[in-house]
């Protein structure tokens, strides 16, 4: 088995990002801007905008992106997904990436529109896997790319073998670094960690931080991810359900705690999923930060 051997795009210290979604209104688009200009003043390493997820439209990501690169001194990591596209459509949106300024794409598959649990059906003249949009990045080059990891599995794999196989496939095909969807059990992420190295692929794997504040959130979470949500901090937030400064305390005190152990557990970085309100995660940024470094 031949190795795989990848050094952090993001330098050799713990990276901190963000991720954000563009929004559709304007008093969507000035609040967000407001928290980019708040995250800004902490050089992180990058900030992640989505595509088409959530039904964000996908000409949003690529005007935020432009705007990100343009107008802050932040590098945006713009999101990618094949689904819906024909391999001539990927090559002209990451024309516009280039055009952009975009430096930086996330490559994804995503999933079926509408039921992102219904059948995956692929376009036509498209591509299958993630993989493949892997090697049409780094075959039209200048990109460093990043792909989904699944500390809890891709929900349609049969099997972990299956799953670190078709994750290290994508790292072969050129991924410079990994993110992973959210999770709420640090010793999903370790296991992840350690069969990828099994497998001989030591590509960086950064894990995301979902804050989880109000219990409202619960069901959401689910819906993007299937990611097992303890239950003790259900019953928490739960408690605290009328209680927003006692839910967003409960919620930074235990993502603190699975950051804390994360990073002592060597993990290459922090990825915060702010859901574009990055209070919790500046918080919980606070209370790491003596172990994070700033941007080279
Ligand atoms: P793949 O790597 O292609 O894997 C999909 C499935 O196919 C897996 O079960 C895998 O094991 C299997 N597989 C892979 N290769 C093979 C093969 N050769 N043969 C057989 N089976 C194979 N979606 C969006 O639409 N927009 C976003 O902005 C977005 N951002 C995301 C950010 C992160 C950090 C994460 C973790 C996910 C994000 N997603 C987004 C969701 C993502 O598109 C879905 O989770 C999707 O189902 C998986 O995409 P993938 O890139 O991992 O697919």
């Amino acid at each position: 088995m031949s190795t795989v051997t990848r050094e952090s795009p993001w330098g050799p210290d713990p990276s901190v990002s963000f991720e954000f979604f563009p929004p559709n209104t304007q008093e969507g688009r000035a609040s967000l801007w407001r928290a980019l200009r708040r995250v800004e003043a902490l050089s992180p390493a990058f900030v992640s905008v989505t595509y088409g997820a959530g039904g964000s439209s996908r000409t949003g990501t690529i005007d935020l992106s432009r705007r990100i690169a343009g107008e802050t001194t932040m590098r945006p990591v713009t999101h990618l997904a094949a689904v819906g596209h024909s391999t001539a459509e990927l090559r002209h949106v990451i024309a516009q990436y280039a055009d952009a300024g975009v430096r930086d794409v996330l490559a994804l598959r995503g999933d079926p529109p509408g039921d992102p649990r219904g059948p995956w059906v692929p376009h036509p003249e498209g591509i299958e896997y993630a993989y493949q949009l892997v090697g049409m990045l780094k075959e039209l080059g200048g990109f460093t790319v990043g792909v989904a990891a699944f500390p809890e599995r891709h929900p349609r794999s049969t099997d972990w073998d299956a799953d670190i196989r078709h994750f290290v496939a994508k790292c072969r095909a050129g991924a410079d670094y990994a993110v992973t969807q959210m999770f709420f059990h640090v010793d999903d992420y370790l296991r992840l960690r350690d069969r990828v190295a099994a497998a001989g692929c030591d590509t960086p794997i950064i894990p995301e931080i979902m804050p989880a504040t109000d219990v409202r959130q619960i069901s959401r979470f689910a819906e993007l991810s299937d990611a097992a949500f303890p239950e003790d901090l259900a019953h928490r937030l739960e408690a605290a359900r009328d209680n927003p400064a006692e839910g967003h305390r409960i919620g930074v005190d235990f993502a603190t705690a699975m950051a804390t152990r994360l990073l002592a557990e060597g993990a290459p970085g922090l990825h915060y999923c702010t859901l574009n309100r990055p209070e919790a995660a500046l918080d919980i940024h606070r209370n790491v930060t003596g172990t994070l470094s700033p941007r080279p």
